[in-house]
């Protein structure tokens, strides 16, 4: 499951149908040429797109009847009759995304603009409480989110999830067994195309959180990396503008790294990776045999912001030895910016101190001096805005509208 590509759509029960209308063919095209602003009235498309106007124009009423395309008045211009400038109607459907976390979910609707139509909301569950659960509470979250949003499941024209890398469930152990389990190769896509009856795609919850970033904050960034030290530590790859995610959806995995000199034992089987030092759960270890009451990252960064100076003196360290592994990462991928987010960037100056501090002594200077790190600005909510991102594109691209609007007309006849 988790080494799903990205933003693979896999059509629901009902696929659509895999013939696009002969009529309706280069709609989606349409669709974009308008909504990039490359062309807005029926002249400019049938130039952009070198076909007779009357073609244009019978896409134009197909897009305007599903309601993807309206009118925004007319506009004179030299001779002849005036031109009706089209433009995108983001309020045309929803986009429900949804990030499935170690501890519990958060879920978002969006407009095709990818325009939040409601709060976030977060929920409770652990991921070793298995996929039927999970999903059960992801649909209940889901389904809120549409009644605060106003709208039905009938809107609604995608579904993107963000799920946990396969390496991270490895670490979440229920009674002695790896939660991971029963989540490997579970149809998380077929079981809500099921229940939405749209496409659906599944993709690396790290991968989409720096997406989410690149695109809201960064859209120049050639190369990207989205750093989440919270429990473990892993990366999130994002290449001019699509998310890598390796030959078998394990780019990223810095956490396993080893560091020189360490032997803490890791859930992996191997010593002195780096989540075995540098984590937030290993971080809380060392500080719970030091008599602080600390159980999780979480409470490791509440600990330093509070100032005690352990916590702090402990999360530097552990910058610094993430900065030792990073620095290998910058050398090979010549990032623009690092996003930074979870627990431990939570809690204060502590930890960009000891990342920089390695990443200065460690990278090739050009290259370090080139990037930036940033803390992530959007937050909790980075997770769930790069799965409805990655699956508003999908919906909107050129080939999925054709589809949609053969689906459409056929049952609207
Ligand atoms: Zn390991």
């Amino acid at each position: 499951m988790a080494s799903a590509p990205a933003s693979v759509l896999t059509d629901g029960p009902s696929p659509l149908r895999p013939v696009v209308s002969p009529r309706l063919s280069r709609a989606g095209e349409v669709l974009e040429l308008v909504r990039t602003g490359r062309a807005s009235t029926i002249t400019e498309l049938a130039t952009a797109m070198n076909v007779a106007r009357s073609t244009v124009t019978e896409r134009v009423e197909a897009l305007t009847d599903r309601g993807l395309l309206s009118s925004r008045g007319e506009i004179v211009s030299g001779r002849g009759r005036p031109a009706t400038v089209l433009a995108f109607n983001p309020a045309a459907g929803v986009v429900l995304s949804a990030q499935i976390g170690m501890s519990g979910l958060r879920v978002g609707a969006y407009d095709l603009a990818g325009a939040p139509l409601a709060a976030e909301e977060s929920t409770d569950i652990p991921v070793t409480a298995g996929p039927d659960r999970v999903l059960a509470a992801l649909v209940t979250a889901l389904d809120a989110q549409l009644v605060a949003a106003g709208r039905a499941r009938a809107d609604v024209l995608g579904l993107g999830i963000g799920v946990p890398g396969r390496i991270e469930l490895e670490t979440a152990r229920e009674g002695g067994s790896a939660a991971a389990r029963p989540w490997i190769d579970f149809p998380v896509a077929e079981r809500l195309g099921e229940i939405y009856d749209v496409p659906v795609s599944v993709g690396r919850g790290m991968g989409l959180l720096a997406m989410a970033e690149q695109r809201a904050f960064h859209p120049d960034a050639s190369v990207l990396l989205g750093l989440k030290v919270g429990t473990v530590v892993e990366c999130g790859v994002v290449i001019d503008g699509k998310i890598v995610d390796g030959g078998s959806g394990l780019a990223g995995e810095i956490g396993h790294t080893p560091v020189p000199g360490a032997d803490a034992v890791c859930v992996c089987g191997n010593t002195g990776c780096l989540n075995a030092v540098a984590g937030g759960g290993a971080i809380a270890e060392r500080l719970r045999l030091l008599g602080h009451e600390v159980d999780s990252a979480r409470g490791v960064a509440q600990l330093a912001q509070q100032g005690v100076v352990e916590a702090g003196r402990q999360v530097r360290e552990a910058g610094r030895h993430i900065g030792a592994v990073l620095a290998g990462t910058v050398n090979l991928l010549n990032p623009d910016v690092i996003v930074v987010w979870g627990y431990l960037a939570d809690s204060g100056d502590q930890l960009f101190a000891g990342l920089q501090e390695s990443l200065y002594r460690m990278g090739v200077p050009a290259a370090t001096r080139h990037v930036t790190i940033e803390y992530t600005r959007l937050g909790a909510d980075a997770g769930v805005r790069g799965a409805a991102v990655s699956t508003t594109e999908d919906v909107l691209s050129a080939a999925h509208i054709d589809l949609l609007l053969t689906r459409w007309q056929a049952e609207h006849p």
